[in-house]
């Protein structure tokens, strides 16, 4: 099965970060410790697999980004810590950027 992502804030290395917008408009993510901003994208790997996505599944103000290749959120982390997209199965990479601290 699939876990639910986790980023680590790339200002403080806290994992305190939750996502303050939704996907329609973008993928602000605020870190609780220091208040800096950021926003994950994702690289596709090349590669496809399938995933079971978690369960529960993450709530809307957990950590969340699109895959790009589709731009569905359903994007889980796989049991060797590969991002993988369970609608189109693309395995994806995770960067982030607009990085502001706070
Ligand atoms: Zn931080
Ligand atoms: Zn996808």
């Amino acid at each position: 099965m699939g876990s639910k992502l986790q980023i680590a804030c790339p200002h403080c290395g806290s994992k305190d970060v939750f996502y303050s917008c939704e996907p329609k408009c973008c993928f602000n993510h605020v870190c609780e410790e220091c208040k800096g901003t950021f926003e994950p994208v994702t690289e596709a790997l090349g590669g496809r697999r399938k995933i079971v996505p978690p369960d529960p599944l993450p709530d809307c103000t957990e950590p969340a980004v699109a895959c790009c290749l589709c731009e569905s959120v359903a994007v889980y982390v796989d049991e060797d810590g590969v991002l993988v997209c369970a609608d189109c199965q693309a395995t994806l990479r995770l960067e982030l950027t607009e990085l502001a601290p706070g």
